[in-house]
């Protein structure tokens, strides 16, 4: 087990992915959870819609953008809770995972409510 800082980001969208090659080269260890492997590249995902493009064309895997630093790694997993006191991340299978630096990125949703 190494002694660098362990970094967890959970997120593989713009945000995740540019926090993880931010500091891809730095001294620490870094985990990426996301609940789908792949990074979904929104902005085109109109050219699915229109049949122009395959939806394989705007999803990359994760583990490939990643391959081939070391200190990434790449976990497919819902994350369903974070422990802060504990410093630990939550998967939904049970599963804990410690962290000394955490990164949220899990974007937004929308609320289709109403407004009163
Ligand atoms: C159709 C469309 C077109 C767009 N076009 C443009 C554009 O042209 N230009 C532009 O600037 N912006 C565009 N946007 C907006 C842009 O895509 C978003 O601003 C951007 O994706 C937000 O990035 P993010 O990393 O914050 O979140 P997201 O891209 O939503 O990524 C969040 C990631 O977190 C993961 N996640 C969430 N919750 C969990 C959990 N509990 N456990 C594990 N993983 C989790 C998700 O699977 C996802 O991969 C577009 C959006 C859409 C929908």
């Amino acid at each position: 087990m190494s002694n660098q800082p362990h970094i967890i980001v959970i997120g593989g969208g713009f945000g995740g992915l540019n926090v993880v090659k931010a500091l891809q080269d730095a001294p620490v260890q870094i985990t990426l959870i996301d609940r789908h492997n792949y990074h979904l590249f929104r902005p085109l995902l109109y050219q699915v819609a229109m049949a122009g493009l395959s939806p394989a064309d705007i999803a990359s895997p994760l583990r490939v953008i990643f391959k081939r630093h070391q200190n990434v790694r790449t976990i497919l997993g819902d994350v369903t809770d974070i422990d802060a006191e504990q410093r630990q991340v939550i998967l939904a299978t049970g599963e804990r995972l410690t962290y000394d630096k955490l990164v949220v990125a899990t974007g937004a949703v929308y609320d289709m409510k109403q407004p009163s």
